[in-house]
């Protein structure tokens, strides 16, 4: 399967960097949730120093290469670019950062060094998803000696396990946990906390710990027939195309994708690649209420994915065993602004497998299993300072989606940075130095506590997106 996006040529990056105003304060970089200093990597590049752009994007995020590939960039950063106010084409920053970033890593060239002198002190990590990865890389980078635990097989989390394919090979994100441990990190693969080691044996051996727990299994439907070997959940479909041999994968001839999110976009795109005859999406809200980027939208259409709106699932029909359709009903608005299923809609749609995207659960039971005394929020996410990641445990930290209940991978990496800082802080108190950088991404690097700066710009873009959004389509209807 091939790469959805083309790389640059040399000679593109350097005309696409020299179009770049660099914008002193520029709102491109207050758009990161990781703060990379996006002029500055693009200056390099114009003057042809990849070397050093990729430096200045992997300082500031671990994963800038898989972000460069994942990244809604449309809504974070070239949606922030100061070129749409001139009505210009924004600057294309997604595809110049997997330039610089891919540019090092075809030659093997190593562009972070661990720090020559450790402060002494050890954090442990749990999870090696994004938010682990970047909270661990920046303890690293800080002179901190870092374990991270992770129970799979392999590092990398969603990275390594659930995203399509045909936006991020998984050995990327294998080669990005290569770079943290190049920066002196310990990785221990097929290692549980709770299971493998306890909640005790860390707070007895590190000085804090930080949890990027992720989310767990995808929520079930609850209806008949959800058990049948033909209905799936979408990450596990995703993760076998990751683990799996391509051609072995058994894909059906007509697929129901139920969900209108990312993830149930990437299940369809990819059943369709993998030579489905009909995928068909089914959300039980309308075309503008889908959570999914409007991008990935258009990237499902152009693949030939069918879409089935206000219609919900009302059970699995089977025959002799297997999935042969599902019934579903129709959905509206109830005067009291509940969705409802519309009495006598029901319908049969053919199909011989259901992928299920509609959420993953909460990881309560593993975090209480960690450290019981740990406080949780009503929804199961764990309670934490936003902008420390600090939990009412004094040395326990958290971030990621475990925290925020499921956002962007850049977030992830964003937020175990700021745990990074917080724990900084914490241990070394006022002798804690924070890097130039943490000030782009809400941690006030000159206060011993963190103060706030830019903190929701990211998300003001985000909610702007969406509100132009639902004016398009909307008005489309219209139409
Ligand atoms: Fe360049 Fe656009 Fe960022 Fe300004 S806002 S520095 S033009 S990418």
């Amino acid at each position: 399967m091939a790469d959805i996006q083309l790389p640059m040529r040399q000679i593109e990056a350097r005309v696409e960097a020299n179009r770049c105003l660099y914008c002193f304060d520029a709102p491109c970089i207050h758009a990161c949730p990781t703060g990379i200093d996006v002029p500055a990597f693009i200056r390099k590049i114009s003057s042809g120093n990849e070397i050093g752009a990729a430096k200045t994007i992997l300082e500031a995020n671990i994963l800038g290469a898989s972000c460069a590939r994942i990244c809604p960039t449309k809504v974070l950063c070239e949606g922030a670019c100061v070129l749409h106010d001139r009505d210009e084409k924004p600057i294309e920053i997604g595809r110049l950062q997997r330039h610089a970033t891919d540019f090092v890593n075809d030659r093997g060239i190593h562009v972070l060094k661990p720090p020559m002198k450790k402060n002494g002190k050890r954090v442990a990590v749990v999870g090696s998803g994004p938010a682990g990865l970047g909270c661990a890389a920046e303890l690293a980078q800080l002179g901190y000696e870092v374990t991270v635990f992770e129970k799979s097989k392999l590092p990398g989390g969603l990275n390594t396990y659930g995203i399509a394919y045909y936006k991020l090979k998984p050995q990327l994100s294998l080669d990005e946990a290569e770079l943290v441990k190049d920066l002196g990190v310990e990785i221990r693969c097929g290692v549980e906390v709770g299971r493998d080691i306890s909640g005790e044996e860390l707070q007895r051996d590190f000085q804090a710990i930080f949890l990027g727990l992720g989310l767990g299994d995808g929520n079930r439907l609850g209806i008949d027939g959800e058990n049948l070997p033909e209905c799936l959940d979408a990450l596990d479909f995703i993760k076998q195309i990751h683990t799996d041999v391509l051609h072995e994968i058994p894909v059906g001839h007509q697929v129901v994708v139920i969900g209108g999110g990312n993830t149930a976009i990437d299940a369809a795109t990819q059943s369709a690649r993998l030579g489905a005859k009909r995928v068909t999406m089914v959300y039980r809200r309308g075309e503008s209420q889908m959570s999914a980027y409007e991008f990935e939208y258009d990237k499902a259409k152009h693949d030939g994915v069918h879409f089935l709106f206000d219609s919900m699932p009302m059970g699995v029909v089977e025959v002799a065993g297997h999935v042969a359709g599902i019934r579903l009903a129709r959905t509206r608005m109830s005067t009291a602004g509940k969705l409802e299923m519309i009495p006598g809609s029901e319908f049969t749609q053919e199909c011989d497998m259901i992928l299920k995207a509609v959420g993953q659960e909460k990881q309560t039971e593993m975090v209480r299993g960690i450290f019981p005394s740990l406080a949780i929020e009503a929804n199961g996410v764990v309670t934490r300072d936003q902008l420390t990641g600090a939990t009412n445990i004094p040395h326990v930290f958290v971030g990621g989606d475990c925290a925020n209940g499921g956002r962007e991978v850049v977030n992830a990496v964003g937020e175990g940075k700021k745990a990074a800082h917080g724990i900084h802080t914490f241990l070394l108190g006022e002798s804690a130095k924070l890097p130039k950088q943490a000030s782009r991404i809400g941690v006030d690097a000159s206060a011993s506590g963190c103060g706030l700066h830019h903190p929701i710009r990211a998300h003001e873009l985000e909610a702007q997106w969406k509100a132009n959004r639902t004016t398009k389509i909307s008005g489309a209807h219209r139409g």
